[in-house]
């Protein structure tokens, strides 16, 4: 367990320029505004910690983005959403001295559906005159208004207890927003075991859907009970159909692999253990990593393999899969049905993997002890240093580093490398974006 997973979340969202930036600033602290100084940085979605006394949380700022988009109520209204599900509490930041426009509504409305605790910050309040507007933000019907300003701080620590008092004491967020079980695709190329896999696992115990409260199922996957715990497997319906693999088919067979893998929290790769690692594993492993999900690898048909087969296949591994290092693999046989619960753990380290939140103290405590020790080449009589580096996202775990100049791509693999020491990640991706300051 990483520290913070169980913090509650709190999502600012709000139209352009009422200042939401200004007001996570505010909350969090000063340090971290240096994020903004940043020209082109995306600022979708980033999130930090923070603390109201003594009470822990994680700010998500869905400020920063563009506002000169076409159709900017329905885009704001769908970034909110975004934030919002994946939020315990939101706050909404509307102008008090603009009034409110038709895309305060679009957020307005997409809230009401939500159900989550809301507090409304009437912001840009910086003195007792305008007031007065904050009052007429009422009409929102989200409960009271409070008067704040961003820039200034005046009523911040009303606003604050009023935040942290809408806070569950810890996240309820990771159930909710996969709808409850584990989302997982069995993926894998045609005949190495996946629908044998898929019923050895049914066939211990399908879960009953009326038991698990408010889950609607997709026809085409199946909940399917492994270990006392349920899981979501995505897409079945294409592993029970047992479709001829025609030679037209394959581009069907990959684009349906696709939507299984971006639907998926976590894959399970199937690989026939019996036979060469092949081009087309490799490539779905790739698909697993690109897409930036959990991934766990099943060598299947291990009843098949004999001592010889064994240690080639350790070579393919060495030789054809360093790059999924991180990944577990579990050799089970869907026949025998050897290991197959044995995957349900592979499975639960990986999501915990994928879900790691690294606070922004810890992270640059460590960068800083990296950077010490290990500085970055000099390139042309320059050398690039990392200035500092943020989480931005869980799910998988990516990371930004702002720096004074391009790093090397082994450096970066380097870094990522020492995340992985430092901090696990076992069975997921980790992305580490570079963000030069110009
Ligand atoms: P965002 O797009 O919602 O993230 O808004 P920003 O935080 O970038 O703020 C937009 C503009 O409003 C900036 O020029 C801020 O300086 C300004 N602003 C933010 N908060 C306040 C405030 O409390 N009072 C005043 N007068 N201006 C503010
Ligand atoms: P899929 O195309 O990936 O869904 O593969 P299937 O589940 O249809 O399996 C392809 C073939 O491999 C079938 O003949 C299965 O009986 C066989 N098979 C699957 N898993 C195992 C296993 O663990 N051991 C052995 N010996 N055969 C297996």
């Amino acid at each position: 367990m990483t520290e913070n997973q169980t913090k509650p979340v709190v999502a600012i969202v709000g139209r352009p320029n009422v200042g939401k930036s200004t007001l996570v600033n505010r909350i969090i602290g000063r340090r971290e505004a240096v994020v903004q100084d940043v020209p082109g940085v995306t600022r979708d979605r980033i999130s930090y910690d923070a603390t109201w006394n003594g009470r822990d949380f994680v700010v998500v700022d869905t400020g920063g983005w563009a506002s000169d988009a076409k159709g900017l109520a329905a885009r704001i209204a769908e970034q909110a959403e975004l934030a919002i599900n994946a939020a315990d509490a939101v706050v909404l930041v509307v102008d008090a001295t603009v009034g409110t426009l038709d895309e305060d509504q679009a957020v307005v409305s997409v809230l009401r559906k939500s159900r989550k605790p809301v507090v409304l910050a009437a912001n840009k309040v910086d003195d007792q005159r305008t007031e007065a507007e904050a009052s007429s933000m009422w009409n929102l019907g989200l409960g009271q208004p409070w008067p704040v300003s961003a820039i200034h701080g005046r009523g911040t620590g009303d606003l604050l207890d009023a935040i942290v008092e809408a806070l569950p004491e810890t996240s309820a967020v990771p159930e909710e927003a996969v709808g409850g079980p584990r989302r997982v695709a069995i993926v894998g190329k045609p005949n190495v075991g996946k629908s044998s896999l898929l019923n050895r696992l049914v066939g211990a115990q399908r879960a009953v859907v009326s038991d698990i409260s408010g889950t609607t199922v997709d026809p085409v996957d199946e909940l399917v009970e492994v270990g006392g715990e349920v899981y979501r497997f995505i897409d079945t319906a294409g592993l029970r159909k047992r479709v001829k693999e025609a030679s037209g088919q394959e581009y069907y067979a990959s684009l349906r692999t696709a939507t299984a893998i971006e639907r998926a929290e976590v894959c399970v790769a199937v690989i026939d253990a019996s036979e060469e690692v092949s081009e087309q594993d490799l490539r779905i492993l790739s698909m697993v990593e690109d897409a930036g999900r959990a991934l766990v690898i099943a060598f299947n048909k291990w009843d098949l393999t004999d001592e010889e087969r064994r240690r080639y296949l350790e070579r393919e591994i060495e030789r054809d899969l360093v790059q999924f290092q991180w990944a577990d693999h579990v050799n089970i046989s869907a026949l025998t049905g050897r290991n197959v619960v044995k995957l349900r753990t592979a499975i639960d380290t990986a999501i915990e993997g994928w879900e790691t939140r690294v606070s922004t103290g810890k992270l640059n405590a460590f960068l800083g002890r990296l950077v010490a020790a290990h500085p970055h080449p000099l390139r042309g009589g320059k050398q690039s240093r990392i200035l500092f580096g943020t989480q931005a996202q869980a799910g998988p775990p990516t990371f930004v580093l702002f720096t004074t100049g391009e790093l090397d791509a082994g450096y970066v693999r380097f870094v990522e490398r020492r995340l992985r020491e430092d901090f696990g990640f076992r069975g997921t991706p980790v992305h580490v974006e570079v963000r030069p300051r110009a």
